[in-house]
Parts: structure tokens; sequence; C-alpha cells
């Protein structure tokens, strides 16, 4: 198969790259499950907005604060310049944000110094992906291929891309070359045992990148969510969104005492609930609903209100056990400020890239903006160049199929091989943030 523009991933990032791709031109979105399965679908607390120009300092320093300010600079500038534009194109396309006496509606989460994130109850993301996907199954140019999972990139002679190597539904192994690609295909969590994210969603572009030496950046920058609802079933953790703690929710120890400022950045209450559940000797700790009103929790949050009874616990009545688990990678693969990657013809954007804007932790609900902001000028830019690129008519020669004969032993040590980088990056991170507090 030939397109001009691939882009492998179908959550926010890929759906709204295809939409700022030229319509004369078409393009193929390849996803690994069904379409709406991304974790950009499962994001809970709302996505951040520029206010006014009075707030641009405060959400600047938020973010930068909220990264150990290890931040790109012009990243952020350009995410936090670009997103009222954003959200008004979001409006456009259909996405209903929650109002107030007719004016949006805006929450707060930890790290923010006041209320900018706007949200639809508690499943913004259900509500973005949604209407985006709608969007972009209306546009002739644009095909979904379901069930269709990158394995590899088709790399010339001359260190540019040529397209991908796909595992199909039925297991046959064949390609999609084109003039662009995009990689726009999430996280980590998959590689996890314990992750808010989808299972599927396993760092197969920045293991594929590693495998092709295209450079990565921020590798040891993994987030932790502090509070996802403890269970001892096996799969995804469930989520319970920070913006409950911004609304007023709070962290209770086993002998039902505070014990950390619940709205401090994710890694600084994700090490406060560690240390107390080594002290209490339990494998969790409890969330409280008991500040916020009762129809506040209803509205707000009925997926979590839902979900905690599914679980046995009322959380109108009763507090609710809590544990860290992993949720978001600040790092990925390297990217500028347009989405190019050091491969040519090769963009990535969304969670699987990095250019810096989170620094070493990302401040809550900048992620899915980032994803768009990024996308956007990634698409703007390929639009720009791509009259001037031809489909080379050799590039699904250059494939050894023999290569993925064992895709199962490729699976699994991609997976590793990630884990490994990430971690050993991790703990050096972790040594020498400790060595600076030393040091004054
Ligand atoms: C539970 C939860 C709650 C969150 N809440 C918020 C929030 O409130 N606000 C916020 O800003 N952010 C939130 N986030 C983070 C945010 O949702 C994500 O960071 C962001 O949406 C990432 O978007 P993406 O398009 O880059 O990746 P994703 O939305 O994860 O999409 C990745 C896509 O790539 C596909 N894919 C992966 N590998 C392959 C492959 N090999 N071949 C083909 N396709 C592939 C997947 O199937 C998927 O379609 C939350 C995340 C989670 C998990």
């Amino acid at each position: 198969m030939k397109t001009d523009i691939l882009i492998v991933g179908s959550g926010a990032a890929g759906l709204f790259a295809a939409l700022h791709m030229p319509k004369r031109k078409n393009v193929v979105i390849i996803t690994k499950n069904e379409a709406k399965e991304s974790d950009s679908y499962l994001a809970q607390g709302g996505i951040c907005m520029l206010r006014d120009e009075d707030d641009y300092e405060g959400y600047f320093h938020d973010t930068m604060n909220a990264g150990h300010f290890k931040n790109d600079e012009t990243s952020v500038d350009i995410m936090i310049r670009s997103s009222q534009g954003i959200i008004n194109e979001l409006i456009e396309f259909g996405v209903n944000f929650e109002h107030h006496h007719g004016h949006l509606a805006f929450t707060k989460e930890g790290a923010h110094g006041k209320p900018r994130i706007l949200f639809h109850e508690d499943q913004t993301g259900k509500e973005i992906t949604r209407k985006l996907l709608r969007r972009v199954r209306e546009r002739e140019n644009i095909t979904i291929l379901e069930y269709t999972t990158m394995i590899d990139i088709i790399e010339n002679e001359d260190n540019a891309c040529e397209g991908v190597v796909v595992k199909n539904n039925d297991g046959s192994v064949t390609t999609i070359t084109s003039k662009y690609t995009v990689l726009a295909c999430g996280g980590v969590g998959g590689i996890y045992r314990n992750s808010t994210n989808f299972r599927h969603i396993t760092a197969d572009g920045i293991a594929i990148a590693m495998n092709h030496g295209i450079e990565l950046r921020d590798m040891g920058c993994i987030q932790i969510h502090p509070t996802t609802l403890y269970s001892e079933k096996p799969g995804r953790r469930f989520l319970i969104s920070e913006s409950v703690r911004g609304e007023g929710a709070i962290l209770l120890n086993k002998n039902r005492e505070r014990f950390v400022d619940e709205l401090l950045p994710r890694d600084v209450v994700a090490n406060a609930i560690w240390r107390e559940m080594d002290k209490d000797k339990t494998p969790y700790e409890w969330i409280s609903f008991e500040n916020i009103p009762e129809k506040k929790v209803r509205t707000h949050f009925p997926n979590i209100y839902r979900k905690c009874l599914e679980e046995g616990y009322d959380c109108l009545k009763e507090p609710v056990p809590i544990v860290p688990a992993q949720h978001y990678f600040m790092g990925g693969i390297k990217i500028g400020y347009t989405g190019h990657t050091s491969m040519k013809r090769l963009y990535a954007v969304g969670e699987t890239a990095c250019n810096g804007v989170h620094g070493e932790n990302r401040l809550a609900s900048n992620s899915l903006l980032e994803s768009l902001v990024f996308a956007e000028r990634a698409a703007n830019e390929i639009a720009v160049h791509i009259d001037g690129v031809e489909i080379s008519e050799n590039a699904a020669f250059l494939v050894d199929y023999g290569k993925y004969n064992d895709l199962k032993k490729i699976e699994k040590e991609n997976k590793e091989k990630v884990l490994e980088m990430i971690e050993t990056l991790k703990n050096e991170l972790i040594e020498r943030r400790e060595q600076e507090k030393k040091n004054g």
C-alpha cells in the first residue's frame, strides 16, 4: 500500500495531525486496536487553556515549576500561546466543554496556581477524541486501518523514512510506503505492570526509534500518578483524577490523618503516599471526597463515582483506597518545535515525542494540549514540503521480511530495552536530585 502521509496512532495527536493535513493529500491512519482505544480517550481531568494575558506568567511558572525548571522554555511558550486557538478549533469540531452562566467553566488540579482547565464531566478525553474521530471519518482523504500494528519503519540509504512495516489483523506482514510518516503512538504504560494506560500502548515508536538510532530525549522522566483506585485485579489501573483533589478531596493515612498538601506537584504527592504506605505497612492509602458537595461529585465526577461503586466503595459515604501507578512519559523521540525527528521525513507527536515541554514532570492537563499544539505544527510543516517529495518505487524492496518471523520475541525485546533505559536513567535522575538537595 502507498499513501502520501502515514500516521501511526489514533489518539488526540494522530487524529488532530490528520485533520490538519492538506485535504488534497491521501492520509492513512493505522492503529493497533479499535480507533477509539487510546489513552487520549481515557483523559478525565481536562485540558489547559491560557485564560487571559494576565494568566500568562502564572501558567508559564506553574508548568516550569512542575517540570523542575528543566523544561524547554520555547516549547512551553508555544504551547501556552497556542492554547486559545486550539480550544477554539476543538469547539468548532464540536467538542462540548462545561459552561457556567454562559461562559466556559474552569477547574483546578495540583500545582496550578488558579483554575485554567476546561472539562467535560470527568470524561474530557472521550468527548475530544469522539468528536475528532467523527470529523476524521467525514474526510474523504483520510482512511483509518484498525488492528494494524507498526512493527518497524522503512529506512533508506539516505537515512530517510519511507513508511512502515505493519502486522495486519490476520497476522500477515506487509508495508505501507509514504512520503511522510508521523509517529503518534502514545506512551509507555503497557510495559509497566501497574499503569493507568491501555495495555496495548507499549512504547513501540520509541523502541523502533532506538533500533534505528533516532535521537531520544529525557528518557528517565517517567510520571507516576499519585491516585489510582487500589485493586488486586490484573490490568489497567483506574485513575482518580487530580481534579478531584483540585475540588477539595483529601488524602488520609490508615489512622484517617492528612499527611501531605494534596495540590503539590504529582511526583511530590506520589512520594509522600509511598512514604506513608511504608510507615503504615499497607499497600494503599485513602482519598476522601468528604469536602466535595454531593451534587458536584454526581455531576462533575459521575464516571469516577460509578467506577468506585462497582469496586465496592461509595465515595459519598467513605474514603476510597488509592495507590500511585505509572501514568505518563515526559521523555520520548526527540523532536523540534514542528515535530521533526532526527530522521528525514519522519515526524513524532504527542506522548511518544519529546521537545522538553514538560521538563522532568508534567503539569496536570498539559498533555492533551501539547499533543494537539505540536500535531498541528507538524502537519503545517509537512504541508509546506510534501509537494517536493516522491514516494520511492524501491521502498518496499528495502524490507527484509525474514527479520519479522518471530514477532513475539521482537515485541518482548523491544519492551525490555525501553524499560531498562527508562529505569536506569530514572535512577540516575533521582540520584542527581538527591545530590543537588544535599549540596543545597
Ligand atoms: C487515565 C488517563 C487519564 C488522563 N487524563 C488526562 C487529562 O485529564 N488531561 C491531559 O491533558 N492528559 C491526560 N492524560 C494523558 C493524555 O491522555 C495522553 O498523554 C495524551 O492523550 C497522549 O495522546 P497521544 O495521541 O500521544 O497518544 P494516545 O492517545 O495514547 O494514542 C496512541 C495511539 O497509538 C496507537 N498505537 C500504539 N502503538 C502502535 C503501533 N505499534 N502501531 C499502530 N498504532 C499504535 C494506539 O492504539 C493509540 O491509538 C491521561 C492519561 C490517562 C492514561
